[in-house]
């Protein structure tokens, strides 16, 4: 069931899945699903849902020219591994950081990671406010990515230190993407980016707005960022 709904969005979004991309998504689905009685992972449940606005929705901010093989990738706030954990097994080759700070969260991630034998994924439980200021993660990663974690010009603290200068802050955004681009442009400045590239996105089926925002890093985030865990959310850097 789910595996027909995840075939046939795949194709509609023009992405190829191999038997063992399909096999690795459906066993994802099942631990989802077992792992959801027992504790809150997502409120999308049904398989086409699940296929198209978790899946296919995560493997949209996919671009060949991010993530060639050996890319590091951060997702910041990943939950049930929202976009990390899809984006891994479609392109196998990224080097994955999976951080959230909900400690149940990231034992999910971690069962998830076993069970469907994926190699080169760490699943860290923390905040990003505290993991950007230890120096094994600051300015370490080609890719700091996000999807439903805060507006873009609190994401943009939390991303922001972790990409190397050169490398991409890469958020998933919904209807509110233009609003938020204008407001987030103090706060990526004074982070260290640069200007915001915007990729709408229309997924099978659903009507509603989305978009991928990329962000090149062109300076050193200053030490003064990001401020203390909390604070980014209280006084965004508007
Ligand atoms: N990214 C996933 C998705 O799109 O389905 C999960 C989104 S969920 C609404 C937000 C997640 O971010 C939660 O799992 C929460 O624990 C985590 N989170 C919120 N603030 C965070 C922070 N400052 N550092 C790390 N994780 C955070």
């Amino acid at each position: 069931m789910f595996e027909t709904h995840l075939k046939e969005a795949a194709a509609a979004y023009g992405l190829p899945l191999s038997e063992e991309q399909i096999a690795q998504f459906n066993r994802y689905y099942e631990l989802l699903v077992d792992w959801n009685t027992r504790m809150n992972l997502t409120a999308i449940m049904e398989p086409k849902d699940v296929a198209v606005k978790h899946i296919i929705d995560s493997l949209s901010a996919y671009d060949p020219a991010l993530f060639p093989a050996g890319t590091t990738l951060i997702d910041v706030g990943t939950g049930a591994g929202f976009p990390g954990l899809p984006l891994k097994i479609f392109a196998p080759e990224i080097r994955l950081t999976l951080v959230d700070s909900l400690a149940k969260r990231v034992h999910f991630l971690e069962t998830v990671t076993e069970e469907l034998g994926l190699k080169g994924v760490r699943c860290l439980h923390g905040r990003a406010e505290d993991l950007a200021r230890d120096k094994k993660h600051r300015e370490r990663y080609d890719v700091a990515c996000a999807r439903a974690v805060a507006r873009l010009s609190v994401l943009a603290e939390y991303l922001m230190p972790f990409v190397r200068v050169g490398g991409t802050l890469l958020a998933l955004k919904g209807r509110s993407y233009q609003e938020e681009t204008t407001e987030a442009e103090k706060a990526l400045k004074i982070l260290g980016g640069g200007h915001v590239e915007i990729r709408p996105v229309k997924l099978p089926g659903l009507d509603d707005a989305r978009a991928i925002l990329t962000v090149r890093k062109e300076k050193p985030t200053p030490k003064a960022y990001p401020r203390k865990a909390g604070t980014p959310a209280k006084k965004p850097l508007i």
